[in-house]
């Protein structure tokens, strides 16, 4: 069984619902760079503070940043996990790699969520959350295309992507993840 995972996708292609479900399943920490930011702007925290407004316009907030976030919690002991929302861009890959490799725990799968774009626009206003308006999902939409869809080839090209078809019941895609991961 991995234990090392990422998921992969536009924003509203489940990949959070799918990572908790499998966290739940699996007991792997489920590390959501997006849930750990958004605690951070409740709790109107400096880090939160700092974050607020480019969330909010559905912007990426700086690597370093998310960086730091990841760093700390990979760092810890933990029973394998589950990465959703990171990384977004090739820098993020390559400073993954870089705290993968100090922590001797490499990336053993990736799973591509793929969804047709009106599916997902159609589940981000129904979700409704703070940052999910038209003009902040078109912003989503055109950054993840432009930085985040590359790292798809870069993951294939080390054999370590899993095609999901994520556009249908969300038990299903579970026991699709779950057997491409034995
Ligand atoms: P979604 O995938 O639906 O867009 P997320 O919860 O993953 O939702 O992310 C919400 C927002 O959090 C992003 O639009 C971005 O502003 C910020 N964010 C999350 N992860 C990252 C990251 N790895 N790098 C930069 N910004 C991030």
């Amino acid at each position: 069984m991995k234990k090392h995972l990422l998921f992969l996708g536009p924003p509203g292609a489940g990949k959070g619902t799918q990572a908790a479900l499998l966290s739940e399943a699996t007991s792997y920490l489920h590390l959501s760079t997006g849930e750990l930011l958004r605690k951070e702007i409740d709790l109107d925290t400096y880090l939160g503070k700092q974050v607020k407004d480019i969330m909010n316009k559905g912007e990426l907030v700086s690597d370093e940043l998310v960086l730091e976030i990841v760093k700390k919690i990979l760092a810890k002991d933990n029973n394998g996990w589950i990465l959703d929302g990171y990384p977004r861009n090739l820098s993020q890959v390559n400073s993954l790699n870089e705290v993968l490799r100090n922590i001797n725990q490499p990336l053993e799968i990736v799973f591509y969520l793929d969804i047709p774009d009106e599916v997902l626009i159609k589940r981000l206003l129904m979700r409704g959350r703070k940052d999910d308006n038209e003009e902040t999902i078109k912003t989503r939409l055109k950054i993840y295309k432009q930085t985040t869809e590359p790292l798809i080839e870069h993951y294939k090209n080390l054999s370590l992507l899993e095609y999901i078809n994520a556009d249908g019941d969300f038990k299903t895609i579970s026991t699709d993840i779950k057997q491409k991961m034995a």
